[in-house]
């Protein structure tokens, strides 16, 4: 009863700040069909992060003009989250699981908003996720630490998974983020007996294949569809509308691996300005779908109207 009622009261009083402060989050899932798949990006509620977590070494000029295009001028900014849910005519397939509600009070909506939609969170098969943060993991089980999808398959990368059971995790984190070793460790016992580990190349269903992008974090990778010109489920490859495109070189704090973090965001824009194909991107306002163009010696992100 106390754990229903803490939810409930979290549950009312982010309801309340959204519709103050953030009517346009509180959005409907966005639907859309890719090929042989339905695709609905669900919205896990936003994430409130430190401003100077954006790429604190940039150039000062060049990071003011573009915080400020970007409506960021505060100590603090909302980072919205967005989680992709693929139906295919055998599987409902959630790529990464939200925040849970142990991380933070704006975020861990995602159960909510999918039940709103008339989404049975029962009905989901599998579960892949593109890395082992908070926001992307800790969702998986419950304030008991059960599974909230207990019949669904989980599918995670060789290397996250190595990494964050590993001595480099405990080791190779600033002291602030040793919490998020804790949290992986508890949402992976949890999956541990329904997990499959997976590499580039591997195909989860007919046309959903994995891709390496490391770099944001040691084992992080993404999600490919086949169809049209291709959708690719970024994860944290691209995190901000701005920066990740115009200034792929900058280092947001959150990368594990800033040089490689780069590479691959280069390596990715790349591909996605090629192939024309679409973007869903966790952290892009929502719901983070569009395409990439070449802009001068960089790229941007065009939202899908
Ligand atoms: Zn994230």
């Amino acid at each position: 009863m106390l754990t229903l009622d803490r939810r409930t009261f979290l549950a009312a009083s982010a309801a309340t700040f959204a519709a103050r402060a953030l009517p346009a989050v509180a959005a409907a899932p966005h639907a859309f069909k890719h090929g042989s798949f339905d695709v609905t990006v669900v919205s896990d509620g936003h994430l409130v992060l430190p401003t100077s977590f954006l790429a604190p070494g940039a150039p000062t000029l060049e990071r003011e003009t573009l915080l400020k295009a970007a409506g960021q001028t505060g100590e603090q900014y909302n980072s919205p989250t967005n989680i992709t849910l693929i139906r295919t005519s055998n599987d409902l397939i959630l790529i990464d699981m939200g925040s849970g509600d142990r991380f933070m009070p704006t975020a861990g909506k995602l159960w909510d908003n999918l039940r709103a939609a008339g989404i049975d969170k029962a009905k989901i098969t599998k579960v892949v996720f593109t890395h082992g943060h908070p926001d992307h993991l800790w969702g998986a089980v419950d304030e008991l630490d059960d599974l909230v999808t207990p019949d669904a398959a989980f599918y995670v990368g060789t290397a996250e998974w190595d990494f964050w059971s590993g001595e480099n995790a405990t080791r190779g984190l600033p002291a602030e983020r040793a919490g998020f070793v804790t949290g992986a460790r508890r949402n992976y016992a949890a999956i541990k007996g329904r997990v499959k580990m997976i590499k580039a190349g591997d195909e989860i269903v007919s046309g959903l294949r994995i891709i390496e992008t490391p770099g944001h974090t040691q084992g992080h990778v993404s999600i490919e569809l086949a169809g049209g010109d291709g959708l690719i489920v970024g994860g944290d490859a691209l995190t901000h509308p701005l920066i990740s495109f115009q200034y792929p070189d900058w280092k947001p704090i959150a990368d594990h691996v800033p040089d490689q973090a780069i590479a691959t965001r280069r390596r990715l824009l790349d591909r996605l300005a090629t192939d024309r194909s679409k973007l869903i991107g966790f952290h892009l306002p929502y719901p983070g779908v569009g395409t990439v163009e070449r802009k001068d010696a960089a790229y941007r992100f065009v939202a899908a109207a």
